[in-house]
């Protein structure tokens, strides 16, 4: 069987690796004003939302000694508003994506660990969309997001491009030409259309071209590296090899080198689309479902943790009718926005059920510094009690046999696990997590522990 690049595996904030990161755009009054003015449009608009699987906040728009990782995803920020501080739901694939699908938090979804399908019951973007006269396609590069879990619901054309790949292949050609391909075929179908497409090149193994990794300069003192596999990440992970500083910035570069060739990849849809005249009524989204640990707290993947490298993810949304170019804004966001924004914008009736979510349009016209974001992560029982058992006999993964819960709130982050832990940050002076505030902190640990507890009980 070919090593797929599911999600078997499992920042900070600071741009540590990555020279000449973000640089932050001050929001200018006027182009808020603007941003408040705006009607929804009236002719729906299309909607199109990549999902950059697997890729970190602080690789979107960076530079790898001088090398631009994303300029094609840079582009269309600079037509957009960036969210610079966006979180996820939850830390892999599937979990995130069925809270993109339904707008829901994983404990109303519950697809996760243990459970990984998405119930019918739910109704989804797609199917919203639908509903309301748009044509629907779905490209796939995650094993993950297959038809049998749940999440082609809603989608008249649901492509999975990863069925007939090669090993350690990266789908994301084949996910553009048939992204392409569909959008010519409809190009006479008078509908609005809903495009969703997942790349996946990020996620573990990292495998780049050549000619994307030669581009960007190794690491001096390290072993070079062509790829960085599951086995090393796990390997790492279960403290079983040591990796220098040195040697996981040599891996950060192959990671980085398979965002490079990804954006080549993005930037084929993101042509025809303007090529066609069609970027301008579209509501595109560009983000991604989780991100990625590269040996921050002793992790590699994204798997078994909640710390700020899996959470952080980009947000970009462009339709200039609402959305100002260039904008950056720090007002927390989450991908439960993403379902209430795309219906908003497109001038939709709301979900008649309460979403935990609100419009990024809203949001933009009324920032919430203070807004909570909680995050979740079921216990992954399966994954440690038979794939790691079987995989690596000899790491003993009961630390990690638990379900974790988050909360960002007030620039704290406060981080519990079922098996009897919490964890208190201040993010505003310790952004890569490293000083537990619990002990010293009670009163601000019982407001978090509260926090989880109410809006648990809610959507
Ligand atoms: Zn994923």
């Amino acid at each position: 069987m070919r090593q797929r690049k599911a999600s078997k595996t499992p920042r900070n904030r600071t741009k540590f690796y990555l020279a000449g990161g973000l640089v932050l755009v001050l929001a200018l009054a006027a182009a808020l004003t603007a941003a408040l003015r705006a009607r929804p449009a009236k002719t729906p608009p299309n909607v199109v939302l990549i999902v950059l699987d697997t890729v970190r906040d602080d690789c979107v728009g960076a530079h790898w000694q001088g090398v631009p990782l994303t300029p094609s995803v840079d582009a269309i920020a600079a037509e957009g508003t960036r969210f610079t501080n966006a979180f996820s739901a939850a830390p892999w694939t599937v979990p995130s994506h069925a809270t993109l699908f339904t707008g829901l938090h994983p404990h109303r979804h519950y697809a996760d660990h243990e459970h990984f399908k998405l119930a019918d019951s739910f109704t989804t973007l797609a199917e919203r969309l639908q509903a309301h006269g748009y044509a629907t396609a779905g490209v796939t590069c995650n094993p993950w997001l297959t038809h049998t879990l749940g999440f082609k619901q809603g989608f008249e054309q649901y492509f999975e491009v990863y069925a007939d790949s090669q090993p350690n292949e990266n789908d994301s050609p084949k996910a553009s030409t048939q992204a392409i391909e569909w959008l010519r075929q409809r190009a006479a179908d008078q509908r609005p259309f809903f495009l969703f497409i997942n790349y996946l090149d990020a996620h573990l193994p990292y495998t780049p071209a050549p000619e994307a990794l030669n581009r960007l300069p190794p690491v001096p003192d390290a072993k070079p590296r062509t790829a960085f596999s599951i086995a090393e990440a796990e390997r790492f992970l279960g403290r079983l090899d040591q990796l220098s500083p040195a040697d996981l910035q040599e891996v950060r570069r192959v990671y980085a080198a398979e965002i490079l060739a990804q954006d080549a990849q993005v930037a084929r849809v993101l042509d025809y689309l303007r090529g066609t005249g069609q970027l301008e009524n579209t509501v595109l989204i560009i983000t991604a479902d989780h991100g990625e640990q590269l040996g921050e707290h002793g992790f590699t993947g994204h798997e078994f943790s909640l710390y700020e490298p899996v959470l952080d993810v980009p947000l970009i949304v462009r339709f200039p009718p609402v959305f100002p170019a260039g904008l950056q804004t720090p007002a927390p966001a989450g991908l439960i926005d993403i379902l209430p924004t795309i219906l908003d914008v497109a001038g939709l009736p709301p979900p008649s059920e309460t979403l935990p979510g609100r419009s990024l349009r809203k949001l933009l016209a009324a920032p919430a510094a203070d807004r909570p974001l909680l995050a979740e992560y079921a216990r992954p029982a399966t994954l440690i009690n038979k794939y790691w058992r079987s995989n690596q006999p000899r790491v003993d993964m009961s630390a990690y046999n638990t379900s974790l819960k988050s909360l960002r709130l007030g620039g704290f982050k406060y981080i519990a696990a079922d098996i009897g832990w919490e964890r208190l940050f201040d993010l505003s002076t310790d952004a890569g997590e490293e000083r537990d505030l619990s002990a010293e902190m009670p009163d601000r640990l019982a407001q978090m522990r509260a926090k989880v507890a109410e809006l648990e009980l809610g959507p």
